[in-house]
């Protein structure tokens, strides 16, 4: 079983930046400050 594929169903925030998936905005936020250094949309 792998850990990686989760259906899209249960993770409906994409990342513009790469094809990652998050099941919260929270979740997508917090990818985007880390991997790519941005804010999405809410400021600090
Ligand atoms: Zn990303």
């Amino acid at each position: 079983m792998s850990e990686r594929e989760t259906p899209d169903d249960e993770r409906p925030y994409e990342c513009d930046l790469c094809d990652d998936r998050f099941a919260t905005r929270e979740e997508l936020k917090d990818h985007v400050w880390e991997y790519h250094e941005m804010d999405g949309d809410v400021p600090p």
